[in-house]
């Protein structure tokens, strides 16, 4: 019986051991766990690893301490617009929205639309009214509101540059888009991300989240991916997809895979970030290229850990 597993992350970026106090850095840790739990609760219980990566990311998502769901960070009209995205690696079935506001939990949104309906991504108003539909839950503007995003962006207000969340220049660099991938008692693997995207972000910018094969990606064959860093790299470099394509063709490991892709092709074209992922044997791995990215990994037989710096 394969070993399950969970892993996740929070984001990653500039995020140094100076930046923070004992208290954050408690917190960030107290998140990452209740996530694990979240999610292996449910892979320990049988249920599969699409559930479990749901359930992973909607706790990361109600918790304002990262840029998903409550708490995501500000496009340059002062909106908040989420993208989401889920994937089956046992069916290669998909669903993710982007720019959506006012969906509490965009990876739910993203589950629906890969579950009820015949297309893999909605966007703004149509997205918006699926959820209605569906009784998804939204929530008013104030429930996504934090003051320190709204600072962050203040900061950056009228200039034409659009950053991570951890690399607006400011003392309390925190928060970060978050994802997971999981391979459940059954064999199959899952993905999912979620994220308020970057900081002073043109409304209507969709980042590589919410595309498949860019930000997630799962396939049994292969390997389950959640990527967090600069969108924009991550897109033209068709980064989830591509650790996938390394192992299928070129036959390396899911480590391997994960390191050609995130410490030579991303950083060959400024690709700052990282991702997690696990394959169906039950190996996974977290590799970034920057400073630091909040992550956890939790497997049957008792180990976990939780990161955070390099
Ligand atoms: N990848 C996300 C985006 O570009 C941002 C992040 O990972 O923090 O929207």
């Amino acid at each position: 019986m394969p070993i399950h597993t969970l892993v996740i992350h929070g984001g990653a970026g500039t995020i140094l051991r100076s930046d923070m106090t004992a208290e954050k850095e408690a917190a960030y840790r107290l998140a990452l766990n209740e996530a694990l739990d979240a999610g292996f609760l449910l892979l320990d219980k049988g249920n599969s690893a699409v559930e479990a990566v749901k359930a992973a990311v909607v706790s990361l998502e109600n918790n304002i301490l990262f840029n998903a769901g409550k708490g995501s960070v500000f496009a340059r009209d002062g909106s908040q617009e989420m993208d989401a995205s889920i994937m089956d690696g046992q069916n290669l079935m998909a669903g993710a929205v982007a720019a959506v506001r006012n969906i509490k939990n965009p990876v739910e949104l993203a589950y629906a639309v890969m579950t009820r309906s015949q297309h893999v991504m909605l966007n703004g108003n149509g997205a918006y009214e699926f959820a209605k539909l569906n009784n998804i839950e939204t929530a008013p503007d104030e429930y996504f509101y934090s003051a320190f995003r709204h600072d962050q962006w203040k900061q950056m207000q009228g200039s034409d540059e659009a950053a991570l969340d951890h690399n607006v220049k400011i003392k309390d660099k925190k928060f970060g888009t978050v994802g997971a991938a999981a391979l459940d008692m059954h064999g199959n693997i899952a993905a999912a991300t979620s994220t308020g995207g970057m900081t002073n972000k043109q409304f209507g910018r969709v980042g590589d989240s919410p595309i498949i094969g860019a930000g997630t990606y799962a396939n049994n064959k292969t390997c389950a991916i959640s990527c967090t860093g600069h969108g924009e790299p991550f897109i033209r470099a068709v980064t989830a997809y591509d650790v996938s394509c390394l192992m299928e063709y070129k036959g390396l490991s899911l480590e391997e895979a994960m390191k050609v892709v995130v410490h030579d092709k991303l950083m060959k074209i400024d690709g700052e970030g990282g991702m997690i992922g696990v394959d169906a044997k039950g190996h996974a791995a977290m590799i970034f290229n920057s400073d630091g990215m909040y992550r956890g990994m939790r497997r049957s037989g008792g180990m976990n850990e939780v990161a955070i710096y390099k």
